[in-house]
């Protein structure tokens, strides 16, 4: 295992839709674990007004994710991509619950997110690994795996074992095959949403209490007129009783602003969160109007690797930044 040093520092604490609540606040953490190769977690304590919802402890699995999402920084590191091992997805939520100070009987509900840096499914028997070994230490704790499905095989894998998996939350782009390949850059070939979604209905209807999360990340210019809303309504209607649709806000990295990628408006978001309730789909909005600065790789773009010296950049003046 690596050294796991924390070089900096994320505070805030936000307005931010999600499903049960209206308020998050958020640590987020860039960790060193490797002399010259550096993660995010984050632990994000969900309240509804004041009232706690649950703590939620978000890992990473890679350094330099595999997938390469035009709007994150984390898959477009400079250097060779590196798989954690069960025991560093361990070493992250016992940092962020030390780093952060909080006590885990303050909060009914502990949760720990596969939805930072790196793709689950490849992975798939680590992160089997890591759960096991994260539940030995945290009794009561749950899982949500963020997966695009790289490797389609991982919900049959996740299947044949005991895991507390909550929720799978696939993400959707567009149901057009270039406007799938322009997002996720390094697609594999036999991507297929849909065959995924099958794969983790399956998986629900052998674990009742796990769910299954569209993510619709919307972006203006790209998912967001209402023909793309009626066409993503019709691709997924197969699923409506399955599935949950979550209406994203895309958080402001500078891969974003790089690629000219961001929401629409507020109004705009209400208005297709209320085309997908009137279809009849269960869904919520998440995420903000506001640039929270809280987006995937947010700490993370801030450094580059030096191959060479083996050492780490910051291409910018970096400082503990704490927001109220
Ligand atoms: S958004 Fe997630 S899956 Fe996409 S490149 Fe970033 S870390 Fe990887």
């Amino acid at each position: 295992m690596g050294k796991f040093k924390v070089i900096e520092k994320l505070e805030a604490a936000i307005d931010f839709n999600f499903e049960h609540g209206n308020k998050e606040k958020i640590y987020r953490y860039l960790i060193n674990f490797d002399d010259n190769r550096i993660i995010e977690c984050m632990t994000i304590i969900h309240l509804n007004d004041n009232e706690p919802i649950d703590v939620t402890i978000e890992i990473s699995n890679m350094y330099n994710c595999i997938v390469g999402c035009r709007f994150c920084a984390s898959g477009s590191l400079p250097e060779s991509r590196t798989f954690l091992k069960a025991e560093d997805y361990l070493k992250q939520v016992e940092i962020c619950i030390k780093e952060s100070n909080i006590n885990l009987n303050d909060y009914p509900k502990l949760y720990v997110a596969f939805t930072g840096i790196g793709e689950p499914s490849v992975v798939k028997e680590e992160v089997a690994k890591g759960i096991m070994l994260i539940k030995e230490r945290y009794n009561n704790v749950e899982v949500n795996i963020a997966t695009t499905g790289f490797d389609n095989k991982c919900f049959e894998y996740w299947n044949k074992l005991n895991l507390p998996i909550r929720y799978f939350q696939l993400p959707y782009y567009s149901c057009e095959k270039d406007k799938i390949k322009y997002i996720i850059q390094n697609a594999p070939k036999d991507y297929d949403l849909i065959n995924n979604i099958k794969e983790a209905i399956k998986y629900r209807k052998n674990h009742n209490e796990c769910r299954v999360k569209i993510n619709y990340v919307v972006m203006e210019g790209i998912n967001d007129s209402e023909k793309d809303v009626e066409k993503m309504i019709e691709y997924l209607k197969e699923f409506k009783d399955d599935i949950i649709i979550k209406v994203s806000y895309l958080n402001y990295t500078e891969k974003c602003k790089e690629n000219n990628l961001h929401s629409p408006s507020q109004k705009e978001m209400h208005k297709i969160l209320n085309s997908i309730k009137q279809a009849g789909y269960d869904c919520y909005l998440f995420g903000t109007e506001n640039n929270t600065e809280l987006g995937c790789g947010q700490l993370v773009q801030n450094y580059i690797c030096d191959e060479n010296s083996k050492s780490i950049r910051s291409q910018n003046f970096i400082r503990k930044k704490v927001m109220n």
